[in-house]
């Protein structure tokens, strides 16, 4: 499936919920979905009852868009937590949440899992003190992630980081006080993911 070019505010109309696509101005005033939470298209706000198979079909969308994520691999994602013993829908959203380029923006090196991805391929981050440029590999417990030490004053990047050290990170991970190296703790447990989607639609999606 081709990748989606167009208004990503729209995707978050559409779902009806906040994907948090724009970094910053997810969480300011202008978000459209504080501005306006109706469908798009000129019979939007005619909200119409959507079918079973819709509303599966929209969760696993919402997920998919969430992370950033291609149709393809995501079904890769969803197989391989088919194969892993226990919940499939928790699993699932565990394998999403342990991708680097979900990690750097987690660890708020990143506004968005977009812009963590462009970081991440332009080298920004040692993993293991590695160089990685590939966005969906799996971090797992004890990986150490750093900000590359000549990428720290790039002003970008600098101001990322500055700004996350009054956010909080979810329990799962660890950073250093200077806020530029990390630390995998855990898995994440269902409790730690705040991603809105009821994963086991998106089962019950794949299962039809
Ligand atoms: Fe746009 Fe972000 Fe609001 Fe979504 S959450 S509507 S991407 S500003």
């Amino acid at each position: 499936m081709a990748k989606y070019r167009g208004p990503v505010c729209r995707l978050c109309r559409r779902a009806g919920v906040k994907l948090l696509l724009k970094g910053e101005k997810c969480y300011g005033p202008k978000c459209e979905i504080e501005k306006r939470n109706v469908p798009p298209g000129a019979h939007g706000e005619m909200r119409r009852k959507l079918s079973d198979y819709a509303v599966r079909l929209q969760e696993k969308q919402k997920a998919r868009r969430t992370y950033g994520v291609m149709e393809r691999q995501f079904k890769s994602y969803f197989s391989e937590a088919t194969r892993h013993t226990g919940v499939t829908g928790e699993i699932l959203l565990q394998l999403l949440e342990r991708r680097l380029d979900n990690v750097i923006y987690r660890l708020g090196w990143a506004p968005s899992r977009k812009e963590a991805r462009m970081l991440v391929t332009h080298r920004h981050f040692l993993l293991n003190s590695r160089p990685v440029n590939v966005p969906s590999i799996l971090v797992t417990i004890g990986d150490v992630l750093a900000v590359k030490p000549v990428s720290r004053s790039k002003t970008g990047l600098k101001d990322h980081v500055e700004e996350s050290q009054n956010r909080s990170i979810p329990t799962w991970l660890w950073k250093t006080p200077d806020g530029f190296e990390g630390k995998i703790m855990s898995i994440p447990a269902r409790a730690d993911i705040d991603t809105q989607v009821e994963e086991q639609l998106i089962v019950e999606y794949y299962s039809r």
